[in-house]
């Protein structure tokens, strides 16, 4: 990484850090500067305090320096302490703002992009890597560790100056004790960034480890997946195949550990026969009267302060220039371009509801597959029209519908709204056009009413209202809490459990509630008991009313209620038209399917 991309990281994240929390940042950094000048205070009134004492100056003069000394580092570590506890609080604030980060950019995302395998990777590692403190986390330490150690530093470098300036010292002495210093400083960088070098092998090797090991363990921790693990008694084995995991990480830390803690024990080893010969150097000083007895203690303390702080700051250094890795990682999943928000145009809106749908010669691929799932497509309906889709499994019919809604965008050919390629439209307003159920639709645990609603702030009857067309009016009314009944029971234990049937009829709610033009139902039936399904299908122009209703089944005789029929085969549109003139060509597919449905359940099955 060049030099500028370093600089270009560092400060896209530092100012990410200030916008996701200012106040905490700016605490943070408070705290770095305030702790890094708090042990030079007793070191510098002490000495002065000995001094004092050795000059035999009046007690007034004593106590005021023991007062100093005492008084200004109490406050100092008050202040310290108390700006940590802010940082502590912001901290969190911090981390659930850059949680939200991500759901954030989940939802303004292209559905492709979601689904994609290597953007999923990406985002479980960035994950991780947050996890274990790298990226803005670990740009947050380093911020705070170089001020940090630059106002130790600084601040030791000022008080030792006097050293170097003293009469009464034999010359060599200097010269020595400086170059005695720099060699600790530089073997100590160099121990440092060998065992930094370790920890990060270590972290790179396993980081894919550790996602499987935290996969595994909420694997295992998901209440819906308990029955099946049960049922098939598969505990043991999901168990066996986790411990594995987290022994192999286990294992890795501990041998990385070694070589790492026996480089930490050399560059101590270093820093004290350094602390010794500067105790030597300075006792001599003292006796022949070059330095005062009080600044014995100040020099030794501030060179050992400066030591540290040195290696402190090349450590950091060094951890900025590998955690810009892990930063541009990071903010490569946040630049993923979204190519679904660029249209502008806004839906016209049309009080003669005269709009029209087209699919002009659309061919579709799913991202990283080869085979077409749907393969020069040509159809045109127009609002108010009820539409439905049949077709094998596979056939395309999902597909056909996740390009209407611009889930994904065609591969080859365009969809158009009112003769406007659909990509023009503002994306939003364009989305706001639909209101489907899909077969893999999604409720919440939140209230029966919020779910209809899709907001927390409803209005009451029109809820009622929609939940009675989709047929569960029944069932609310024997809810005990009505609407405000919770779904499910992940946050409240009075929450109740709906089977599939009455989640699809909910989900119907829905799509009702939300009121748009064009209502689009992906097997809407297929969780319901006969019944149900009766009166879905037979009440589904009523349910529908005005609106352009698109109607996914595999049951045919749900479909004859449609204006038109779309029969698709292997991606393909093979057949259109009214039930009766698509049931009157007998080498249609529409005929082979009605009859093999018919037979169904007009005979018994045959052994
Ligand atoms: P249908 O709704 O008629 O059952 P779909 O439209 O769901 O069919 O699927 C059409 C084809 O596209 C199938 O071969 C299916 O395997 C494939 N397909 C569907 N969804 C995806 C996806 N997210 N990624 C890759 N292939 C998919």
């Amino acid at each position: 990484m060049k030099p500028s991309e370093h600089i270009r990281i560092l400060g896209r994240g530092l100012r990410l850090l200030y916008e996701m929390s200012p106040a905490y940042t700016v605490t943070f950094l408070l705290e770095a500067l305030v702790s890094a000048v708090t042990p030079y205070v007793p070191i510098w009134f002490s000495a002065r305090l000995i001094d004092a004492i050795a000059a035999r100056r009046p007690v007034g003069a004593l106590a005021l320096y023991a007062v100093l000394t005492v008084g200004l580092t109490f406050l100092l570590n008050a202040l310290t302490a108390a700006l940590a506890r802010n940082a502590g609080a912001g901290i969190e604030e911090l981390s659930q703002n850059l949680d939200w980060r991500y759901a954030e950019k989940a939802m303004g995302m292209a559905c492709a992009d979601v689904e994609d395998r290597d953007t999923a990777l990406l985002r479980e590692r960035i994950e991780n890597e947050a996890n274990a403190g790298f990226n803005l986390y670990a740009l947050r330490t380093c911020a705070a560790n170089f001020i940090h150690a630059l106002v130790r530093i600084a601040a030791s470098a000022v008080l030792t100056a006097a050293f170097f300036r003293a009469g009464g010292i034999p010359g060599w002495t200097k010269p020595a004790l400086a170059a005695g210093v720099l060699v600790t400083i530089l073997a100590g960088m160099l121990l440092k960034s060998r065992e930094a070098r370790i920890q990060n092998r270590f972290f790179e090797k396993l980081v894919d480890t550790n996602i499987l090991a935290e996969k595994m363990g909420w694997f295992m921790l998901d209440y819906a997946r308990g029955k099946d693990i049960r049922l098939y008694g598969m505990a043991g084995d999901l168990a066996r195949q986790d411990l594995a995991l987290g022994l192999r990480v286990t294992r890795e830390r501990a041998r990385a550990g070694i070589p790492a803690s026996l480089l930490t024990s050399a560059g101590k080893a270093l820093d004290f026969v350094l602390r010794f010969g500067v105790y030597l150097v300075l006792i001599d000083a003292s006796l022949r009267g070059g330095v005062s007895v009080g600044s014995i203690a100040r020099y030794v303390s501030c060179l050992t302060l400066l030591i540290a702080a040195a290696t402190e700051l090349v450590t950091t250094v060094q951890r900025t220039l590998v955690n810009d890795r892990y930063l541009q990682r990071y903010f490569s999943f946040f630049d993923i371009p979204n190519d679904m928000y660029k249209g502008t145009l806004t839906v016209e809106k049309r009080d003669d509801n005269e709009y029209y749908v087209e699919f002009r010669d659309v061919s579709f691929k799913y991202p990283h597959t080869d085979t077409w799932a749907l393969r020069h497509v040509n159809f045109k309906f127009k609002v108010g029209e009820k539409l439905a889709i049949v077709g094998m499994n596979g056939s395309g019919k999902t597909t056909f519908i996740k390009l209407l809604c611009r889930l994904y965008d065609p591969t080859e050919g365009e969809i158009v709204l009112n003769g406007v390629d659909i990509r023009k439209y503002d994306y939003n307003e364009y989305m706001s056009l639909f209101s489907v159920v899909f077969q893999d639709f999604r409720l919440f645990a939140v209230s029966l009413g919020q779910n209809v609603a899709a907001r927390t702030d409803y209005d009451q009857a029109r809820v009622e209202d929609c939940l009675k067309r989709a047929g569960f009016d029944e069932r609310e009314s024997a809810m005990p809490k009505g609407l405000d009944t919770p779904l499910y029971k992940d946050f409240d234990k009075d929450g109740v459990e709906i089977s599939g049937g009455e989640a699809q009829k909910i989900a119907l709610a829905r799509a009702l509630y939300r009121d748009a033009p064009f209502i689009i139902l992906d097997e809407p039936t297929a969780a319901l008991d006969p019944v149900s399904e009766y009166q879905v299908y037979s009440h589904f122009a009523a349910i529908a009313g005005d609106k352009t209703a698109v109607y996914i089944s595999h049951r045919l005789a749900s479909c004859r209620f449609c204006d038109k029929i779309a029969v698709f085969d292997a991606g393909r549109i093979v057949q259109s038209g009214r039930h009766e003139d698509l049931l009157a060509d007998p080498s249609g597919q529409y005929h082979a399917l009605w009859t093999a449905q018919a037979r169904y359940y007009t005979q018994p099955p045959t052994a």
